[in-house]
């Protein structure tokens, strides 16, 4: 993934410096956990916690201090910030963020954990998904009372971009096939254009791969009901959005995967379905699984391969051997028992290794 990415530049004697937005709900008690077990696992980061305000009217200020803070050291790692819906006049902040940075590809691995329950065995899923553009443009107007203009917008350009990462991701970790999904049907132009850009990239440029195209309605359908079809599905900013979450919901929830968000300069690093968790702070319920794996997605994007393993080693064999599941994966574990099981491992792994 990275190999055709600069890599950022913070580097001081040999540590990166890594932008935290912990965000609200969960996210700073789960900041707090990847901080563990990089310390524990001696990974060579730093790490710069900005606050940012997320109340209505906050302005810009704090915004523009993250934005300017993650354009210095390339990469973040980021809690969900919390996006008040019945306010018009406030726009999603986690939005903001992936424009203003032009994280134009999020890109999520879903894949079944052994001895995790599942509606469905055997998934194994990347899902690549446009993340600037599309329904999320944020232009809306009420023309007149009773008529609102939803703006969904789509640039040739933009599609390209996220097309071509697609299907150089699936060169690059050996997927075979490509679906793209749309809704051209009703969409002739915008969707339409998505999909055409799609189709001739893979007739001209990629005709190793097997690609496929489905309508999202019914791609909706056959994820439910045999989601093993699927091997690297691309698509569009909303039904991303849409087909992330049911992916996600088949393989465990919202507590066990994680998504990153890469622009040709920066990159930031989250959980797969953004939640905030508000209802789970404090109570040591929540799974930890999906931000710790944030954590590895980003050693990974540094070339950190073998920080990564061991703290990805250790969340595997707690929840698959040691079977430490918490209440989102039907089990009666918390946090902190989850936490105590990983950081054991990794201590294990380091002694052995010295
Ligand atoms: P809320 O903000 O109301 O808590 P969210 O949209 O943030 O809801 O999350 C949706 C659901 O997923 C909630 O039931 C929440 O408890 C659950 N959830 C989110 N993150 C986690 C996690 N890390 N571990 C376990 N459950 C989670
Ligand atoms: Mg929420």
């Amino acid at each position: 993934l990275a190999s055709s990415l600069r890599l950022p530049v913070a580097k001081y004697g040999g540590r990166q410096t890594v932008t935290v937005l912990a965000g609200d709900g969960i996210g700073p008690e789960m900041m707090e956990c990847i901080k563990r077990v990089f310390s524990v696992s001696h990974a060579p980061i730093d790490f710069e916690d900005i606050e940012l305000d997320s109340r209505p009217g906050a302005g810009d200020a704090s915004m523009n201090n993250a934005i300017i803070a993650i354009e210095r050291n390339g990469i973040a790692l980021k809690g969900n910030i919390e996006t008040k819906f019945d306010d018009p006049t406030v726009h999603s902040r986690n939005v903001e963020l992936r424009t203003r940075l032009d994280l134009y590809a999020n890109v999520l691995h879903c894949q079944t954990v052994r001895n995790v329950p599942s509606r469905h065995k055997d998934i194994d899923i990347v899902i690549i998904r446009e993340n600037t553009e599309g329904e999320y443009s944020g232009l809306e107007h009420e023309t007149v009372p009773g008529v609102v203009e939803s703006l969904k917008i789509v640039t040739r350009r933009n599609i390209e971009r996220i097309a071509r990462f697609a299907f150089d991701y699936a060169v690059n970790h050996g997927r075979k096939k490509v679906t793209a999904v749309h809704k051209a049907n009703i969409m002739k132009l915008g969707d339409g254009l998505f999909l055409r850009v799609c189709k001739e990239m893979a007739q001209k440029e990629y005709s190793q791969l097997q690609f496929e195209h489905m309508i999202v309605d019914n791609a909706s359908m056959q994820m439910v009901a045999r989601p093993q079809q699927f091997d690297l599905m691309l698509m569009p900013n909303l039904y991303g959005n849409i087909i992330s979450n049911i992916a996600c919901g088949l393989v465990g929830g919202p507590g066990l995967v994680s998504g990153m968000n890469i622009g040709d300069h920066y990159a930031v690093f989250e959980t797969g379905t953004r939640n905030t968790g508000t209802s789970l702070v404090g109570k040591d319920l929540a799974n930890p699984t999906a931000f710790l794996r944030a954590g590895v997605d980003m050693l990974r994007y540094l070339r950190l391969n073998e920080h990564a393993e061991m703290i990805e080693g250790a969340v595997v064999r707690t929840l698959e051997d040691r079977q430490i599941h918490t209440p989102d994966l039907h089990g009666s574990h918390r946090t902190s028992e989850f936490m105590d099981s990983v950081i054991a491992d990794i201590e294990e792994q380091m002694k052995s290794k010295h």
